[in-house]
């Protein structure tokens, strides 16, 4: 059984779908903080999934779900995942994303499960040195949500060498889009990315969506980053934990797909791809948004057999379907 923390999240859902497809038993553990029961509701018809409510924080939580399920790996996202927060509330980050984690390796190391596929970031580099970022690229974060998650990955480094734990650490770039079946979907309170939130101005009061900047030093002056769809980056995960179990070896593979796309472009896509057009405005820079990130991806693309297979108008089209989806749900909610 592959137990995922964080099942209940965007990108844990869409990897819990992938693993059920291929025939693996999953137990998703999630607090529910970011997470949606309804998410979990989801994916009990698609295949052998339990659910266990806990935290990573509450070593008792995790104790009970080791020894109540047979776990051969684990595959971890449960963490908070908001930059701008971390500057302000930091303990949060550490508390839940480093030292949780800490608690879920332990107890792995006690139960004697020693594979982990560990959800990274390209915000463990920090400020681009160069670009494309490949895996040898300094990290040196700039936020506390980056150095929460650089911190996991030195412990993991260590636990490797002093009690044999293996991990495959996977630095995301950007992720976009939804499940094509439009089951499951990117649902966040407050949504801060890019993509939904250009959607979401389409609907009801038609918020104005903001460009935050346009001076930056770039063809079109906004930022560009690499928008790497949420399916493509689920398979890598199941693709991470097969090399894992041949190889038996730890190792670190950043996820994207090499292609730079500025806030301009992305907004035009969603333009023409909803074929309407959308309220915008220019708004200040946003603190602490490097100019450029995009990934050097190949080592993945060698050593994984992973290739990113979905076009960003495909991303923009699932995002917009599950938004329709959600602002019905939301509305429904509302009525209650
Ligand atoms: N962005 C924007 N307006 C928004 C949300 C995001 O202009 O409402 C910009 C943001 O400044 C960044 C890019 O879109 O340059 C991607 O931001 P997102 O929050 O999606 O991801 P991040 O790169 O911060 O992980």
């Amino acid at each position: 059984m592959i137990l995922i923390t964080g099942g209940a999240g965007y990108i844990g859902s869409h990897t819990a779908i992938n693993f059920l497809n291929a025939g693996y038993d999953v137990v998703i553990f999630d607090n529910l903080e970011t997470g949606h029961i309804e998410t979990i509701e989801t994916l009990k018809p698609i295949g052998h999934v339990s659910f266990e409510k806990g935290d990573l924080r509450n070593l008792d939580d995790l104790e009970k779900l080791f020894f109540k399920y047979d776990i051969e790996a684990v595959v971890h996202f449960a963490a908070f995942s908001l930059v701008g927060e971390s500057v302000f509330n930091p303990a949060k980050y550490y508390r839940n994303n480093t030292y949780g984690t800490l608690n879920l390796l332990d107890t792995m190391l006690k139960h004697d499960v020693k594979k982990i596929v560990f959800s990274s970031t390209c915000a463990t580099y920090g400020e681009p040195e160069y670009t494309p970022i490949d895996e040898k690229h300094p990290q040196n974060p700039i936020n506390p949500y980056g150095a929460s998650k650089l911190m996991v990955e030195r412990i993991m480094a260590d636990y490797d060498i002093a009690y044999g734990l293996k991990s495959i650490k996977l630095r995301y770039f950007n992720v976009a889009g939804c499940d094509e079946k439009c089951r499951v979907g990117e649902w966040h309170n407050p949504e801060t990315h890019l993509i939904p939130n250009i959607l979401k101005s389409t609907f009801g009061k038609g918020q104005t969506f903001k460009i935050f900047g346009n001076d930056y030093n770039t063809p079109d002056g906004t930022c560009i980053r690499d928008y790497v769809n949420v399916e493509d980056l689920a398979r890598a995960h199941r693709l991470a934990l097969e090399y894992l179990n041949k190889e038996n070896k730890s190792d670190v593979f950043n996820l994207g797909t090499e292609q730079g796309d500025s806030v301009k472009n992305i907004f035009d896509a969603c333009e023409k791809v909803l074929d309407k057009k959308i309220p915008v405005e220019i708004a200040p820079r946003r603190a602490g948004d490097p100019a450029k990130l995009y990934a050097d991806a190949q080592k993945a693309k060698t050593l994984l057999g992973w290739q990113p297979a979905k076009t960003i108008e495909q991303s923009i089209k699932t995002a917009y379907d599950w938004e329709c989806r959600l602002q019905k749900l939301i509305n429904k909610e509302s009525d209650l």
